[in-house]
This record gives C-alpha cells, structure tokens and sequence, in this order.
C-alpha cells in the first residue's frame, strides 16, 4: 500500500522520510512544502529533490487530493463542491464569501453522521466512515486551487460546520487543526477556525486542552424535552451537563462560545423559547446565532417567518444578550449540509 503524504502529520513525514524514503530530516520542511504551501500534486514537480528520489517516491507514495466531481456556483458567490474520496465515497464542502469578499469555508470531518438529527440531510443518510487528514485537510487545497486559479478573494475563515461531527473524528480534528496552522504549509491561525458541534463534554474538554480551536454549540431547542426531540443522540448528554462542560472551557478575556439556534417554523421559534433561551444563557458569555431552518423536501419542517426571526433575536437583544442572524446562502445550489450529495444519489 502507498502511502497518501497529505495523511501524515509533519512528525508522521518526518518518519517517513527518515525510515521509509532513507533520506535525512531536512527533506521533510521541503516535501512538506510542496504538499501545503505550492500544491503540487505530482513528484515530478518537487525540483529541490533528487532525481532518484523523485524516481522513488511514486513507488512508495501518493498525493491524493478529492477529486472535484460536482461544482456548483450561486449567484451570490457561495461555491459548493461535491467531492469523491479515494474509495468512491462522496463529500461536501462550500466556499461562503464573506462582506469583504474573503471566503469561509464550511469543512466536512465524516461522511455521513450517526447524529441523525431530524432536520438534516447528512444526518438521515447515517454514519460511514472518518474522514482522513488528508481528506480534511484536501477539501482546503481544493478550493485553494479553485480561488487561485480564478484569482478570486483569498481564504480566510475556516468552520468545520459541513458534515459529521468534528468530534467525533477528535484525534484527526486535533492532528488537522495543528498541521493546518503550520506557517510553512496552510498557515491558517487557529483564532481564526471553529469548529460546529452537538457538544460532548468529554471531547469538549479535550478541544479545551488541546487549546486549538473555539467550539459553536448546535444547541437549537432551549429545553432536554425539546432538544431530545429534534436531536435524539446528542441530547443522550444532558443538556445540564453540557452546560457545565462549556462554563468550563479555557477561553481568553474576549473569547465567547457561540451557540447556534436553528429556527424551524411553529416548533422552537416562538417568543417563549425565546424567553427559556435567554433564560439559559443570558448570564453565560456567550453569543448566539440564529440560522432560519434550509428546507429540503420529505422533511417535516419549514423555514421560519422572517418577522418571526426578528422578533426572536430583538427579545434575546432585549435582555442584552449578543445575537446575530446567519445569512442563507446557495439556497440556488443546495448548498445546506447534505443537500448536494442527497440530490447526486437520487
Ligand atoms: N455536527 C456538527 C457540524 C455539522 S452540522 C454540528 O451539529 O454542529 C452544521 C450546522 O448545520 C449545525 O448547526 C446543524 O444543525 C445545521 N443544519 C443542519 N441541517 C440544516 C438545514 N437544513 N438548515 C440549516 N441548518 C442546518
């Protein structure tokens, strides 16, 4: 079996060049470099190198990046990419532009997910498989390459909010986080990724620790009762419990969680929930952000009134907590968790 470089850590290529390739430490920061900083996707390109290592490395070694098989682009910017993995499986991953015109991206961490969240696609299609770090940290070369190529604003932001849960995919999240912020490779600063999740305490203390990157709560009910309806295994923690797990987490003075509420029309978009919503975090530093629900057919739920969403983040205003509405993007392109994918395969 060859071995995909973009899986390796910069310690794990480091042991492959010494022990696999025999060549001395100092070629790691230079393969390193063409893999991260100048994308090449062939040995042939790696010029500093010898020739006879050049000549070996294809027998021992690959650089797969997803291949892009679908590319959607809306009319208000957003970019969506369906991409195959190495065994044919398929991913999401979307550039969002921002005001400035600088990009987000939106990560997948799995395909598929075993949240089954009632609202979601991805949730619905059930768990696979982790994605690799290559298969994390590839989805960015992809649409590096997309915004170089088109000589479009540069990437700045990157949210692991696509699909799975980043989670649970801890070990290669926290391997993806750190090579991604190697200043001789991605070099994306960590103040400037989050990472999108159900919140379990465990691995929340984990991604505390590991000091890495700020976590946004998918909270989207402000009871248990209600929560364990639209989110039947990530409520299996408590919603008590996960609250003490976020008063816990390490965060410098102007750091704040966020949390994000997804509105679904008549179910958890009224003023009361509103009310039992700051109730729970109005004393905790915190902000929120409210996502008005993206809807797919065969689901049993419908986007909220624009009114009513207004009304909901002026009542959390009102008690002088910070709130904020996403803007929906791609709405054109299907471009919400999973829709891309679900449409490929029917
Ligand atoms: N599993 C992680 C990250 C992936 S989902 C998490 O739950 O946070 C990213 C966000 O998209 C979550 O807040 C999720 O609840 C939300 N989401 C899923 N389907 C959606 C839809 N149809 N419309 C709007 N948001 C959706």
């Amino acid at each position: 079996m060859r071995v995909n470089l973009l899986d390796l850590t910069m310690e794990g290529l480091e042991a492959f060049v010494i022990h696999e390739l025999k060549a001395p430490r100092f070629r790691t920061t230079q393969i390193w470099k063409w893999l991260w900083q100048y994308d090449v996707r062939g040995f042939e390109g790696m010029t500093n190198l010898s020739k006879a290592m050049r000549a070996q490395l294809p027998q021992i070694a690959s650089i797969d990046w997803p291949e892009t098989v679908d590319l959607r682009t809306s009319e208000d910017g957003t970019v969506k990419f369906l991409l195959r993995l190495t065994d044919g499986k398929l991913i999401e991953t979307v550039l969002i532009p921002g005001a400035q015109g600088n990009f987000t991206q939106c990560l997948s961490t799995q395909v598929g997910c075993a949240m089954a969240c009632t609202f979601c696609n991805t949730g619905l299609m059930g768990f696979e498989r982790n994605l690799t770090h290559g298969e994390i940290l590839g989805q960015i070369l992809v649409a590096r390459r997309h915004i170089r190529d088109r000589d479009l604003q540069p990437l700045k932001r990157l949210v692991f909010m696509g699909m799975g849960e980043p989670l649970n995919n801890l070990d290669t999240l926290l391997d993806s986080l750190k090579s991604m912020s190697s200043d001789i490779g991605l070099d994306f600063s960590w103040r400037r990724s989050t990472v999108s999740t159900v919140g379990l305490p465990k691995k929340l203390k984990i991604l505390g620790e590991s000091g890495l990157a700020l976590p946004a709560i998918s909270l989207h009910a402000p009871t248990q009762e209600l929560r364990a309806k639209l989110m039947p295994v990530a409520a299996q923690v408590p919603m008590i419990e996960l609250m003490a797990a976020l008063d816990a987490f390490p965060m410098k003075p102007r750091e704040r969680i966020t949390f994000e509420y997804l509105l679904l029309k008549g179910v958890n978009d009224s003023l009361d929930h509103a009310r039992q919503l700051a109730d729970l975090l109005g004393q905790r530093r915190c902000k929120v952000n409210l996502i008005a629900y993206n809807p797919t057919e065969d689901m049993p739920y419908d986007a909220p009134e624009r009114e009513q969403v207004l009304r909901f983040e002026k009542l959390l205003w009102d008690r002088g907590m910070t709130a904020t509405i996403r803007r929906s993007m791609g709405a054109d392109i299907k471009a919400a968790c999973g829709q891309l994918k679900a449409d490929h395969q029917s």
